[in-house]
């Protein structure tokens, strides 16, 4: 079988990285699938994009079709265009979106447009949330896709709820965590931990790029002179996301804040494993420290990713400055609930992917 697999933005990277591995294992072994792996150009610099390439491990893209840039209409727009030429030139047998990303919901348009079967990974999770892009582009997603790989059982009552069936839905658990398991014994103290002499548990991380917390420079600037205060001289480091970065005046900066730009993977895992807490905005790193049991901060009204509260180890605390000061308070000083694990976050979720599209595709 032929399996075109789709990859556009920083966390598709860390997410196609255990699938592409898995397909080649299995193909080692005798199985009759080959993928082609699209990149679509949406994240284009090297420290958002090459960089994962190289630390996961991740074989080269066989096309990137270079849509990056440009607002989210014409990014959209670009990709549908693009990726509808792709898949006419090297048709598949299924088209494999991971994700919320624009990549994620305009590839799934074009191979449904083209009669072509569609798997969605990390599949009916929602926020509730119509402000959030992402969030329209899981119900546009979802709303055509083929097969359903989900991360919760809740995840799957959404999908039955929008009137898909039982059999379309696998609940597979979370392919973010096959790589953190997989890559935990590479990660690395990036440059800023000893060029600040940063130690384990003595500093916190924190992380926005979501356009309700970045996309206004005031309430940003705000919100980071109110972190830093919170938490006195302790060292805050923050790896800036191009987006916050182009709306952050660099000057005056509180002292304890530490700016460095986007790590890479190996890097940056370090980092939130190494340190006491981390606040962002996220939804990726929120489970990530709910399994390396890091306490966390969610910087958001809401998440779609409910089980990081209920069994792992992150609180949401919105706008509410006295709810962030108080669990800002209860990080600094080392109290926090333990994460319980996860069901089915267990490092095997690209496993149980690939034998359902085998069993299903290659009889
Ligand atoms: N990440 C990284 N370097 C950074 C910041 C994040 O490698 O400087 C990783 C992080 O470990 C997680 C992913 O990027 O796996 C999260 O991506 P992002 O926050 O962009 O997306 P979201 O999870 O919010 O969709």
């Amino acid at each position: 079988m032929r399996i075109t697999l789709v990859a556009g933005a920083r966390p598709n990277f860390i997410k196609i990285a255990p699938i592409i591995a898995e397909i080649n294992r299995v193909k080692a072994l005798g199985s009759d699938i080959n993928y082609r792996l699209v990149h679509t150009g949406q994240h284009y610099d090297d420290a958002m994009s090459g960089q994962f390439f190289r630390d996961l491990e991740i074989p080269l893209p066989d096309v990137n079709l270079n849509c990056g840039g440009g607002s989210q209409a014409e990014q959209t727009a670009q990709i549908l265009i693009a990726f509808e030429k792709e898949l006419i030139e090297n048709p598949a047998d299924l088209v494999l979106v991971v994700g919320d990303v624009t990549s994620t919901m305009a590839c799934s348009i074009t191979a449904k447009k083209l009669n072509t079967k569609v798997a969605h990974v990390e599949a009916g999770i929602r926020s509730g949330d119509m402000k959030m892009p992402e969030e329209i582009n899981r119900i546009v997603t979802d709303s055509i896709s083929d097969y359903f790989f989900t991360t919760s059982q809740l995840a799957g009552k959404n999908l039955l709820q929008i009137g898909k069936s039982q059999q379309q839905i696998f609940f597979v658990g979370n392919v973010m965590i096959d790589t953190l398991l997989k890559f935990k014994s590479k990660f690395k103290a990036p440059q800023v931990y000893n060029q600040h002499k940063l130690t384990h548990r003595e500093y916190l991380v924190l992380t926005l790029h979501r356009p309700s917390n970045v996309d206004e420079a005031d309430a940003l600037r705000r919100q980071l002179d109110f972190i830093c205060e919170q938490a006195y001289n302790f060292p805050i480091v923050f790896p800036i996301h191009p987006r916050t970065q182009q709306q952050l005046d660099l000057t005056f900066l509180p002292k304890n804040l530490i700016i460095t730009s986007p790590l890479g993977y190996l890097e940056f895992n370090y980092l939130i494993q190494n340190s006491l807490g981390v606040l962002t905005d996220s939804g990726g790193i929120t489970e990530e420290t709910s399994i390396m049991n890091i306490p966390c901060i969610t910087l958001r009204e809401n998440t779609e990713r409910p089980e990081t509260i209920e069994f792992g180890t992150n609180v949401l605390v919105g706008k509410d400055s006295e709810k962030l000061k108080y669990y800002m308070q209860k990080m600094l000083s080392n109290q926090w609930k333990q994460s319980q694990g996860i069901e089915l976050w267990d490092g095997k979720t690209s496993e149980r992917i690939i034998k359902v599209i085998t069993n299903t595709f290659i009889s």
